[in-house]
């Protein structure tokens, strides 16, 4: 496995002068906002003009970027026809129009992340709003990241505790992860998954010095979120960084958009999702092998009609989507659904094993809070009655086996 390099260094630029140096590079579209212009962009831009890199600056307009069709334009506008390479001078939004614009131009990127707030960076995907609708679009990865120190431990500390609550729905990911491959034989790979447990475990560790936006604290969390990229890209798919409590957060944000509320930030809802997942795994590392078996015995094979209806009431207009994502788990036979439950029960023991991995609800609380963040849905501005349907429905997002998903085999989730 090739793997891209990452420099994380108190002043990364001089490193990155050097590494354009090195590739012979000496023409680049550096895109930034006025925001991220002043706190990292500028100070880029001088380094390499000093280096002797001819540097074409792109500055989106306005205050708050969106990645949609109007600022994918304007970068393309301002970019010319010439063959250079990308810097994207920003966090995810200016990383995904960057991405986008350089792949469609046959160019390749570097990312240089101005917020330790999402673990997107190295994606191949591109998050983009087009005619009004969240898509992921495929595009390219970055050929290197190079973090500043300083800039990321100056972010708002709103973006930093969002970042760290990204992190900590590693704990939910990777478990959700390893019962997919216990019980629905879902791909998996030992080496990532414990990759991902390292970085995620270093990071929870420094927990205080990421609430106090100290360079040691930042560095390890910005590591994690860059390892979470790289785990995604090295296994092929979002599996080891993205499950339950990112399908919670995804229902919630599809909702504030389909409503046209204010967002909130990713890992803010991804990390408070944590704990609500988190609750599942808590009853079931309690849950005795002979309650299980009852629970088993006691649950019927999903209504198929019955099923879709709760889709529809949940999801509205997706429905038909979901329909076709679900079909595994809504076209299940009596026979599938026997075998599946004799599965659990037979792997009992190991199940509880991997929930016994996830840390309580209330110690995951407290790492939140510590990083600065919180737990409380209310304080980031949602509701109880939606919060209960993107427990209940959250899963239905993907077609993935879940801790959600067993909950509802078990009975737990009505
Ligand atoms: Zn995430």
């Amino acid at each position: 496995m090739s793997e891209l390099p990452v420099v994380i260094a108190p002043d990364a630029v001089p490193a990155l002068v050097e590494y354009l140096h090195r590739l012979r590079i000496d023409r680049v579209n550096l895109v930034a906002d006025h925001n991220t212009w002043r706190v990292l962009g500028q100070r880029t831009a001088e380094a390499l003009a000093g280096g002797n890199i001819d540097v074409h600056t792109i500055l989106l307009a306005g205050g708050e970027v969106t990645p949609d069709e109007q600022s994918i334009v304007e970068v393309l506008r301002a970019a010319g026809r010439e063959q250079r390479l990308y810097l994207a001078v920003g966090s995810g939004t200016i990383t995904d129009i960057t991405r986008f614009a350089s792949h469609r131009t046959g160019n390749d990127f570097i990312s240089l992340p101005t917020a330790p707030s999402v673990d997107a960076y190295t994606s191949t995907g591109s998050s983009l709003i087009l005619r009004g609708l969240k898509q992921s679009v495929y595009s390219q990865a970055p050929i290197a990241v190079f973090a500043d120190l300083d800039t990321l431990c100056g972010a708002p500390q709103p973006m930093i505790a969002a970042g760290f609550g990204d992190v900590v729905a590693k704990y939910t990911s990777v478990a959700d992860w390893k019962l997919s491959a216990l019980l629905w034989d879902g791909p998996y790979s030992e080496p990532v998954a414990r990759r991902m447990e390292a970085a995620r475990d270093r990071c929870m560790a420094q927990a205080e010095q990421v609430g106090a936006a100290e360079p040691e604290g930042i560095r390890d969390l910005i590591d994690a979120l860059i390892e979470a990229g790289l785990c995604m890209l090295a296994f092929g798919g979002s599996q080891p960084a993205g499950q339950s409590e990112h399908y919670i957060s995804h229902y919630l944000e599809m909702k504030l958009v389909r409503e046209g509320r204010p967002p909130v930030l990713h890992g803010a809802k991804t990390g408070m999702a944590t704990t609500i997942v988190a609750r599942y795994y808590d009853q079931i590392a309690r849950m005795s092998r002979d309650e299980a078996a009852q629970r088993l015995a006691a649950s019927p094979l999903p209504d198929r009609d019955e099923e879709i209806e709760r889709i529809r009431f949940a999801f509205g207009d997706l429905t038909d989507g979901l329909i076709v994502e679900q079909a595994d788990f809504l076209d299940m036979t009596e026979n599938r659904w026997e075998q599946l439950k004799q599965r659990i029960l037979e792997r009992w023991p190991e199940v509880q094993a991997v929930a016994r991995e996830v840390p309580s609800p209330e110690a995951l609380t407290g790492l939140l809070e510590t990083a600065g963040g919180t737990a409380d849905y209310r304080v980031l501005g949602l509701g109880d009655e939606e919060m209960a349907l993107a427990e209940e429905y959250g899963h239905y997002v993907r077609n993935r086996f879940t801790v959600m998903k067993l909950s509802r085999v078990l009975g737990l989730l009505e």
